[in-house]
């Protein structure tokens, strides 16, 4: 479909969108803002642009997320390069970086990874936060991992380093212990109805479930936490919306202490953190 001398307003109305979605997209496909955007509402828009939005429009009514059409997602204030490589942030995760952040020195180098970075959002958050911490994000995704690092560069976050593996096979050629073990692992039981839902369907499956109860990433990272940790050090994970008796479960079943369980701006339980005996 063409349309000749769409304004801003009536591109908006015809796309199909909800309002928010179509103002991200037209903003993308004009290269402007969205002030712009709301300055400029009865403006005409060139013929090539509005076709170029509409053809967005009907890619998201298909199923696609905004942030793969557009390849970016804002987290913790950062912008973040995205591609269907890589699990797209969630504000929720957010939380997890917050848990986090409140248990980490600022005073004094800490080491601190990021299991599954996937765009690298949390490592990358908590270095942004912490320009002392010296930061280890890992992923068995290459592809991933080429987002991450795009994404570092682009940042200036030169206190980030990445290495390829599954879990803590990564961290075979570390030998110190870390302050810090950060990770939002995939957790959706196998047959979830939510991953045949909305955005979900077109993210990497491998970055959202780990088949079975949804549990099997979490116990291994929760399991070999206390070998990879230094004496009081932190393990903080996200889980699922109803895995946080589950998850509380496992650290204590690993030796951890000082554990609680942090709701997300939903009220949902969504972050479990623990801390290494001294
Ligand atoms: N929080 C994501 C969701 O439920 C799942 C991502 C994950 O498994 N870590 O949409």
């Amino acid at each position: 479909m063409t349309q000749d001398g769409l304004t801003v307003r009536r591109a908006v109305a015809l796309s199909g969108l909800v309002p928010a979605d179509a103002l991200v997209l037209l903003a993308h496909a004009l290269g402007v803002d969205r002030a712009w955007l709301v300055a400029h509402a009865t403006d005409p828009l060139p013929r090539e642009r509005s076709d170029a939005f509409l053809a967005l429009a009907q890619r998201r009514r298909d199923g696609e997320p905004v942030a793969y059409l557009t390849g970016w997602r804002e987290f913790f204030g950062l912008d973040l390069a995205v591609t269907p490589s890589v699990l797209i942030p969630r504000p929720e995760t957010e939380t997890l970086v917050e848990v986090v952040l409140e248990r980490l020195p600022a005073d004094r180098k800490v080491r601190v990874v990021d299991l599954g970075t996937g765009s690298g959002a949390i490592a990358l958050a908590i270095a942004s936060q912490r320009p002392l911490a010296q930061v280890l994000a890992t992923d068995l995704s290459d592809a991933a991992l080429d987002v991450a690092r795009g994404n570092a560069a682009r940042l200036g976050l030169a206190n980030v380093r990445f290495t390829q593996g599954d879990w803590y096979a990564a961290l075979a050629g570390e030998s110190a212990p870390f302050d810090a073990i950060a990770a939002n692992p995939p957790y959706i039981a196998a047959g979830d109805g939510h991953l045949g839902e909305g955005d979900l369907r077109s993210e990497p499956v491998q970055a959202l479930t780990p088949g079975g109860d949804g549990l099997d990433a979490l116990r291994t990272i929760v399991a070999g936490a206390p070998a990879r940790l230094a004496p009081d050090g932190w393990l903080a994970v996200e889980h699922g919306h109803d895995q946080g008796d589950d998850v509380r479960a496992l650290f204590e079943a690993a030796g951890l202490r000082e554990i609680t369980v942090r709701r997300d701006l939903a009220g949902i339980p969504r972050v479990v953190a623990g801390r290494r005996g001294g």
